[in-house]
């Protein structure tokens, strides 16, 4: 994929505000510093068009990305930040669930998971609530460069166990400093559409 052109749309908290139109949308999701800002800009080659957390979980609206005027990336809020409200825990879901039920181009939700540890609970609710609207999920395994060969497979395995993915989905181990795994996730976003 080339990228000749992305720009920031609109920050939404709620569906009235989401960009119309049919272009084909592609949404990220994962746990605050899971990597997912450096994921983006590693996709679609900028520096910081989409700001790296130095205080992670401050993110709480869902962040609209014009690419080639083609298509549309979608910053889904992250979630797991311990210092988060009930109430703030609430409006996030009902957000979510929202962006899920309604969007009517969302073409593939991207879930991202730190390659290193076992997904959490907070992740495995993520993916049954990405599940219950999607046939597929793509899974991200984020910072591939911090772990070795020797354990990739294991990793892998323990995500998939974990997370109960089926033979529909989609798991790419992936790093944003080198962009391993960029070309097999790009692969994957176009086939969706
Ligand atoms: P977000 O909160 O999910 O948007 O996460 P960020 O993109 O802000 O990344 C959180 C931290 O992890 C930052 O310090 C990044 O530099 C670091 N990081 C993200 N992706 C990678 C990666 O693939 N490899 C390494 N080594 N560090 C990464």
């Amino acid at each position: 994929m080339i990228i000749k052109d992305c720009r920031f749309l609109i920050s939404a908290v709620s569906s009235s505000q989401y960009p119309e139109g049919q272009l084909p949308e592609i949404a990220f999701a994962g746990r605050s510093n899971v990597g997912k800002s450096s994921l983006i800009n590693s996709l679609l080659n900028r520096k910081k068009l989409v700001k790296v957390s130095s205080n992670p979980g401050k993110t709480r609206t869902i962040n609209f990305f014009m690419i080639n005027e083609e298509l549309i990336f979608v910053d889904l809020p992250g979630y797991g930040y311990a210092a988060v409200s009930n109430a703030e825990k609430l409006k996030w879901g009902t957000m979510i669930e929202e962006y899920l039920a309604k969007r009517y181009n969302l073409k593939s939700v991207v879930l991202l998971v730190d390659i290193r540890h076992k997904p959490t609970a907070d992740d495995k609710m993520m993916y049954d609530f990405i599940k219950h609207y999607m046939e597929k999920v793509i899974i991200v395994a984020t910072k591939r460069d911090k772990i070795s060969n020797n354990v990739l497979g294991k990793n892998l395995r323990t995500i998939k166990e974990t997370l109960g993915t089926d033979e529909k989905d989609i798991l790419i181990s992936y790093s944003s400093e080198n962009h391993n795994g960029r070309e097999e996730l790009w692969e994957e976003i176009m086939r969706s559409f």
